[in-house]
């Protein structure tokens, strides 16, 4: 029999990195979501070959003071939570500390950053886990952070990858979700060279929904807005008569967070029955927003499913939102779409 040891540090790093960076579509989503806790207006996502050889973010948010940069990629390490106190009412996207170590574990990683409060800023590479070279760098405020050559030290997870193609979908689709999860801040995808989504950051949600999904679909969207004890809804609902051959048009988010929801879906597809035909689907881009306590956030960072304290409150706050905007409004003239 083998003796038990304890494993070296490197490689209880790539183990607990392979946790939180199963693809390129993860780093990215990591990546915005501490852009969007850094309190960016601004950010600019561009990737080449599917993000798998490169994924920059670049934002104009808080920047990272120079001593804590190198800390910033420790595990563990995290500048939002600092009692277990802090963990019962969490305000921010991320929360772990983990994104940052992870992903350099299993990429070559370049941080430039800078504060308000800085004149210089500061720039720091690292590969593999290890800080290469830090020093000073000038800078705009905010931080730009590129992420080259994903899994270059884990060949086992580079074989699950696939096409390029697909790849850069997925994080396409994370970019679309977080852009309508948050219409306050511009977000720029550049793929391969090519600009494939701007949204205005206007703070209304129309103008996301319009600059993601479409002229098509905004237009079709009837307004949601209600109330029914401590859970709102707001948003828009596709017309009945405009119902889709799929599910793929329905996005909830909870408290700002794209989220899955069964209870949701299934709400909103008994407030459709008997407006639309079998086999035609609802379509729809919902707030639900909820007193933090009611919610369990403390899951799996990379699983998007919520549990609620009271699954059928929300069951009930979706089901009359929708009842009750496609029962009165079907007959209104299109949105006018802002812009
Ligand atoms: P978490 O987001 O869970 O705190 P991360 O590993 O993603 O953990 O980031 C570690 C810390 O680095 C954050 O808490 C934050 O202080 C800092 N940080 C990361 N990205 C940015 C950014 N784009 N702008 C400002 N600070 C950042
Ligand atoms: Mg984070």
């Amino acid at each position: 029999m083998n003796r038990i040891q304890v494993l070296p540090k490197a490689v209880a790093e790539k183990i607990a990195a392979g946790e939180v960076v199963e693809r390129p579509a993860s780093v990215v989503k990591e990546l915005l979501e501490n852009a969007i806790d850094a309190g960016a207006a601004a950010l600019t996502l561009e990737i080449q070959n599917g993000g798998v050889r490169f994924i920059r973010v670049t934002d104009d948010g808080s920047g990272i003071p120079a001593e804590d940069v190198a800390t910033a990629f420790l595990r563990h390490a995290t500048s939002k939570v600092h009692t277990d106190g802090d963990l019962e009412a969490i305000g921010t996207l991320g929360f772990r500390g983990e994104a940052l170590a992870s992903v350099t574990a299993v990429s070559k990683v370049e941080l430039i950053t800078r504060t308000a409060d800085e004149l210089e800023g500061t720039r720091i590479a690292l590969a593999g886990g290890e800080v290469l070279e830090q020093g000073p760098a000038g800078c705009p405020q905010g931080t730009t952070i590129l992420v080259r050559d994903l899994f270059y030290n884990t060949p086992a997870r580079m074989k699950f990858l696939k096409k390029d193609v697909t790849e850069g979908n997925a994080v396409r689709a994370v970019a679309e979700r977080l852009a309508l999860s948050h219409p306050e801040i511009s977000l720029k995808f550049i793929k391969d060279g090519r600009e494939e989504l701007h949204t205005p950051g206007d703070g209304k949600l129309l103008s996301a929904v319009h600059a993601v999904l479409g002229r098509d679909f905004a237009r079709d969207l009837l307004p949601v807005d209600y109330a029914l004890g401590s859970v709102r809804i707001t948003g828009f609902v596709l017309k009945p008569v405009s119902a889709r051959a799929n599910r793929n048009m329905q996005f909830f988010f909870l408290n700002g967070r794209l989220v899955k929801s069964r209870t949701a879906m299934a709400a909103l597809e008994q407030a459709y029955k008997g407006s639309i035909m079998v086999g035609r689907f609802p379509g729809c881009v919902l707030h639900i927003a909820l007193p933090p306590a009611l919610v369990d956030v403390n899951v799996h960072p990379a699983k998007t499913e919520v549990r609620f304290a009271d699954e059928h409150a929300v069951f009930e706050a979706v089901y009359y939102a929708v009842k009750n905007t496609i029962a009165e409004k079907d007959t209104r003239p299109a949105l006018r779409l802002p812009g």
